[in-house]
């Protein structure tokens, strides 16, 4: 469910991609005299009437870019893992900083490589859908098309591609290309590992993206929005779905020994 650069690509909706983060504003540039390629800068962000505040560093070593927010409670304004939050916040702050006139070069080399580094998961290929069995995408996709969207969703699904991700602070589930009419979902949920559910549920949310299409609201792509929601919530197990991801989103960070195993052959 996690991705990142919102600003610097053609919104697509994902799970996590549209967050709203409130109003942004960046603030002066403060350089560190010991190392010209190192910067601090503080932001602020407004939502829901509250104000909050973080600072973004960029400086050479590892990681490169760190950026947090000082007031925690502004993590529980979303129903998202803070990781989740904070990928997004990234890419929104790192977008932000690219725009800058004044970025220097030192800088925006830093922040253009980190972004390289944390890109999401790459989906473009499919991984043949093999399963025949209760992980079989379609046949989800054919049972709850008939059981919660009288076969109105028109969409194709496949399984994403696993690569190599260094992105350790978030997991992406699955996406939906508006324009393909595709669900992709991530190959690490066919693990055994995974209830069944949590596998349902993100066919399910995506299915839901269609279903209650993303819109603009004072400028910002809304996608997770109340009827998104809503109908999101109709799901059989999604508490039971949400709950497990909650506690066990990191085990799926790294990369299935099935998977791992497509990827570098
Ligand atoms: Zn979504």
């Amino acid at each position: 469910m996690a991705c990142l650069m919102n600003s610097l690509k053609v919104p697509v909706q994902t799970l996590v991609k549209n967050l709203n983060l409130g109003t942004f504003s960046l603030g002066k540039c403060r350089m560190d005299a010991s190392d010209p390629a190192a910067l601090t800068r503080m932001f602020t962000l407004k939502k829901n009437g509250m104000d909050y505040v973080g600072q973004v560093r960029v400086r050479p070593g590892s990681p490169a870019v760190r950026i947090e927010v000082f007031n925690e409670s502004y993590f529980e304004e979303f129903d998202q893992l803070e990781a989740v939050v904070l990928d997004n916040l990234t890419g929104k702050v790192l977008g932000r900083l690219l725009k800058d006139k004044d970025l220097p070069e030192e800088a925006k080399t830093l922040i253009l490589e980190h972004i390289e580094d944390q890109e999401p998961v790459s989906e473009e290929e499919e991984v043949a859908p093999t399963i025949d069995d209760e992980r079989n995408l379609d046949k989800i996709f054919e049972r709850f098309n008939e059981e919660y969207f009288s076969n109105r969703i028109q969409a194709r699904i496949m399984w994403g591609r696993d690569v190599k991700s260094r992105n350790k602070s978030g997991f992406r589930y699955g996406s939906y290309d508006e324009g393909k009419k595709l669900i992709r979902i991530h190959p690490r949920l066919k693990q055994d590992f995974v209830p069944l559910c949590v596998l349902e549920l993100t066919v399910y949310h995506e299915m839901c993206h269609q279903f209650a299409p993303s819109y603009k609201k004072n400028g910002t792509w809304q996608s997770h929005h109340p009827e998104f929601k809503k109908k999101e919530r109709e799901y059989k197990d999604f508490k039971d779905a949400r709950n497990w991801e909650k506690h066990n989103w990191h085990r799926l960070l790294l990369p299935s020994e099935e998977n791992s195993e497509l990827v570098t052959a």
